[in-house]
């Protein structure tokens, strides 16, 4: 008889190793911590009242989500063999990984799923330490491209957790030295002054971009993309697991894209409250905020669980990034009012 004890025994050891992801539901008045849109650009009851859909739910939805290519080809001047949809991007970040395999390589601090995804499927994360700047460390990913030969290169560009974009010369010289596949992850893209690396698809042809809608308003839905060659999309599209993206979900981003500028318009609101909090924050003593090209501003501060708890007490939610990057932390941006009850709370605790 097997014994309750034996049972993590049973798991392979790169598994075990692994902790799950925390996404702790922690009970808050203004919630600024997971980089989340303020806004639902479309009331629910426009997304949700489709027919088809509700009169349709003992039926599997659409396997190749194909109305939702064709709008997203059109809305990003592509054809529709050159997109797959994912379960949010972290699915395909998965689907990446299975594809290609190891070793992955990734500059850190980044985001955390690469290296989990990774290590999950059994193969070698490489994490490589951003320069001061937070830029890429040319010399050190070169010299590890050269020497472990990654399948697989991330970039999170703009980056999470630090806010900016890597220099445009310095991501094309990783994709011209890569002999695997490099994909720029443009999650934040929406957010960035750049214009992000779609149009050098077609002369990179291992080169993959990846973006999501859950940042701009429609994180509930969990529907992420990628856009690459057709080729590529063919063979990641063997690991894809048959209806990954349910059929209100394929509705309601078709919805949303087809209501472009609303959605557009909720991201300026953002970006223009991304410049007011940089400038409240910088002009408050013992704050440094970083320049951000994303939803959220990372700033250092003396004594980052002094600040998350003093901010908690007052119902503001943020992040504690001090384990990753030492003083830092993670504040998203909110929606006018909320940004306000932010700065105000964080001044009182400054203050006591
Ligand atoms: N990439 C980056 C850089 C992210 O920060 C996130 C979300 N935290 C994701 C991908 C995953 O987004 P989703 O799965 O919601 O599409």
């Amino acid at each position: 008889m097997m014994k309750k004890g034996d049972l993590s025994k049973l798991v392979r050891p790169n598994v075990r190793a692994l902790k799950a992801y925390e996404a702790k539901e922690i009970p808050c008045r203004v919630k600024l911590d997971a980089n989340e849109s303020p806004y639902s650009p479309l009331p629910p009851e426009k997304i949700f009242s489709n027919k088809d859909v509700l009169c349709s739910l003992n039926r599997y939805p659409d396997p190749e989500a194909k109305a939702l290519k064709k709008a997203f080809a059109k809305a990003l001047k592509v054809t529709d063999k050159d997109l797959l949809f994912g379960n949010g991007s972290d699915e395909l970040i998965y689907y990446l990984i299975t594809t290609f395999g190891g070793p992955v390589l990734f500059p850190t601090p980044t985001f955390v799923m690469y290296g989990v995804i990774a290590q999950a499927l059994g193969e070698k994360p490489i994490g490589v330490p951003l320069d001061a700047t937070f830029d890429l460390d040319m010399d050190r990913m070169l010299a590890i491209i050269k020497k472990d030969k990654p399948k697989l290169v991330f970039l999170s560009s703009p980056n999470n957790p630090t806010g900016n974009c890597y220099s445009a010369d310095r991501i094309l010289k990783v994709i011209e030295a890569s002999k695997g596949i490099v994909v720029v992850d443009e999650a934040y893209q929406p957010f960035s002054s750049s214009r992000g690396f779609l149009p050098l698809l077609k002369d990179y042809k291992n080169l993959i971009i990846l973006r999501t809608m859950s940042k701009i308003g429609f994180a509930a839905l969990r529907v992420g993309y990628m856009i690459a060659d057709e080729i590529l999309i063919n063979e990641v599209n063997k690991v894809r697991l048959p209806y990954n993206l349910n059929a209100l979900s394929q509705t309601a981003a078709l919805e949303g894209i087809k209501n472009k500028k609303v959605v557009d318009a909720r991201i300026r609101a953002i970006t223009d409250e991304r410049e007011r909090l940089f400038d409240e924050l910088a002009a408050l003593e013992g704050v440094t905020p970083f320049p951000s090209e994303a939803n959220f501003i990372l700033f250092k501060v003396t004594d980052p669980e002094k600040i998350f708890q003093g901010l908690l007490k007052q119902g503001v939610l943020i992040k504690n990034m001090d384990r990753v990057i030492g003083h830092a932390m993670r504040v998203t941006i909110g929606s006018r009012a909320e940004n306000t009850i932010f700065i105000d709370a964080l001044e009182k605790v400054l203050n006591k």
